[in-house]
């Protein structure tokens, strides 16, 4: 633990972190939105059964030599049956149009001002640190959601640019080497008692932000720090 609290980088989750986003009712119209535009090719059960498992695939991938997006499209064309050239207008045109209209699942969380203006006040390399399992396109719309733009971070983990996932290790230690910054020197903020607080495992400091959290089983989470997100704004104002 930087019992210093001298970060140089702070790295932070957005889904039930710094945007207050009804996951289930999210995903769920996501998943109905997205299958409608492959309705001619397979039905909407079997479609959310091959999204699912690609992303899982995407997920458990350890070949640093492959992006998630490779990683993904690979399994997913083999899986519905489509190239890739076909999928990715459809996807695109998705993304550009219909999206953007399940921000009726989200809210700004009215605290997350203050974290990021916290973190630019402490000259902090800011990342955001969300699962990177959708395109940029995708991240990009939902950080919209929160109130901030991609010119608020440093460095933003998308499908295309990472090769691994949460909770993988080694999605730690990627942005580490890109920002060039020591896992000692940072500290991953984010709900997830499994996905975020793994961090911890490549030397990380962590803090579990429990406005929203996610607890992934029984045990008490293990973490350097714990609170709202208001209380990581005044320990970012206060410390280091
Ligand atoms: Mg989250």
């Amino acid at each position: 633990m930087n019992s210093n609290n001298n970060y140089k980088a702070l790295l932070i989750d957005l889904d039930g972190t710094l945007l207050d986003l009804d996951i289930q009712q999210f995903i769920d119209a996501y998943i109905d939105a997205l299958s409608d535009r492959f309705i001619e090719h397979l039905d909407k059960k079997d479609f959310a059964e091959q999204l699912f498992g690609a992303t899982s695939v995407m997920v458990k991938n350890d070949d640093p030599g492959k992006s998630n997006e490779e990683v993904f499209y690979t399994d997913f064309c083999r899986r519905i049956g489509l190239s890739e050239k076909e999928i990715k207008p459809v996807v695109k045109d998705f993304y550009d149009n219909d999206f953007p209209r399940l921000n009726c699942w989200a809210r700004e969380h009215p605290r997350a001002d203050a974290v990021i203006k916290a973190a630019k006040d402490r000259n902090l390399t800011l990342v955001l640190a969300t699962n990177p399992i959708f395109p940029a396109a995708a991240i990009l719309e939902r950080l919209s959601w929160s109130g901030f733009t991609e010119k608020d971070f440093t460095f933003i983990t998308t499908m295309e640019n990472m090769h691994f996932c949460k909770p993988r290790i080694e999605y730690y230690r990627e942005i580490a080497d890109i920002i060039n910054c020591p896992p000692e020197m940072c500290l991953m903020a984010g709900n997830d008692t499994l996905e975020d607080l793994v961090a911890a495992k490549a030397g990380m400091d962590t803090f579990l932000v429990d406005d929203f959290i996610l607890q992934r089983d029984e045990n008490e989470p293990v973490c350097d720090y714990r609170g709202s997100l208001e209380d990581l704004a005044a320990f970012l104002a206060t410390s280091g």
